[in-house]
């Protein structure tokens, strides 16, 4: 028996074998859910149709959150597809690379708003298109990072972002709880991915973790996988609107 035997999870935001959306993925599959994966554009389409294949009875879908036409197509092709949906994960970030580095004062106020769309805005304009498939309630979860609350040069203007990021989560789990669907963030530690290796500096944010963190490592996308399994599913049932750190303990250091 898996924890997600019937369930039906729409994971957005898999480009390749190593984003953290890929492990959800996995994880997800191990416990028996259906897939439904999204991709953003051509260049990713061909990587997420060849992992797809690993899955049960997949579905493949493009969505680019930035347009409104998209998230409606995706509901509708959901609808037409599996009907039902029981869990969503963000799993979605994106800033200009002269934003990942050099001066946060320097952010230009086009570099801001692009971020702010693509990295905290879509989880809102997400949770209204999706959350009509859900009408007996379920689960949305997205991705965050320590930097919303502390200062990590170079992480500049994505630092703001997940900071909205977390507001959003709390305000969308106020709102959508009276429809029994809860809302969570996993804050994972710094893992190799496409993503990450846009901020400068990544390999002294992971040695810091190494040195600092109780665990003295950090962690991986299949650690991420099962923290997101536990968000999920049932065993979650009375958790909302919490950001759950899966960081090696980092976060709870002083020094
Ligand atoms: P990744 O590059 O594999 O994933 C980012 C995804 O965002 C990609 O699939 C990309 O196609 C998608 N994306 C970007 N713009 C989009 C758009 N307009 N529409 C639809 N999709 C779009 O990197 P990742 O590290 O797996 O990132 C996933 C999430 O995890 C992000 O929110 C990231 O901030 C967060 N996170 C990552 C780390 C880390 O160290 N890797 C740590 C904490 C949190």
């Amino acid at each position: 028996m898996g924890l997600l035997d019937g369930r039906v999870a729409l994971v957005m935001g898999v480009a390749n074998r190593w984003s953290i959306a890929w492990g959800i993925a996995r994880a997800f599959h191990r416990e028996g859910a259906r897939c439904a994966l999204t991709y953003l554009g051509e260049r990713e389409e061909e990587n997420v149709r060849k992992l797809a294949g690993e899955l049960r009875d997949p579905v493949v879908l493009r969505c680019d959150v930035t347009r409104d036409q998209d998230l409606d197509a995706l509901r509708e092709e959901l609808r037409r597809q599996v009907g039902q949906v029981d869990v969503v994960v963000h799993s979605i970030a994106y800033a200009r690379t002269e934003d990942l580095r050099g001066r946060f004062l320097d952010t230009s106020r086009d570099g801001y708003l692009v971020a702010q769309n693509v990295s905290a805005y879509s989880l809102v304009a997400c949770a209204r298109a999706v959350a009509p498939l859900m009408p007996q309630g379920g689960s949305i979860l997205t991705l965050t990072y320590l930097a919303s609350e502390r200062v990590f040069p170079n992480y500049n203007v994505m630092a703001v972002c997940k900071a909205a990021l977390e507001a959003c989560v709390r305000y969308l789990a106020y709102e959508l709880g009276e429809r029994g669907i809860r809302v969570n963030a996993i804050s994972a530690g710094p893992i190799r991915t496409a993503s990450a290796r846009a901020v400068a500096g990544l390999s002294d944010f992971i040695e810091a973790y190494k040195e600092r963190a109780p665990l003295r490592r950090t962690v991986d996308q299949e650690e991420v996988g099962d923290a997101a399994v536990f968000l999920a599913s049932s065993l979650s049932r009375g958790v909302t609107g919490q950001i759950l750190f899966v960081d090696a303990g980092y976060h709870i250091m002083g020094v």
